[in-house]
């Protein structure tokens, strides 16, 4: 899994959101999201 905001594979899973999907914390940004890589599926291109 990456992370959603910063593309990290430095990842840890941190439980589960409400609906059920696993929620991750980022050791790189620091942010925590609900794994959801086919939505949020932002990359190096979209930064440049
Ligand atoms: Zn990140």
């Amino acid at each position: 899994m990456l992370c959603p905001v910063c593309g990290s594979e430095n990842v840890v899973k941190n439980g589960t959101v409400h609906n059920g999907k696993p929620k991750v914390m980022c050791k790189d940004c620091g942010r925590q999201s609900a794994g959801n890589p086919e939505n949020k599926n932002i990359s190096q291109e979209t930064k440049d």
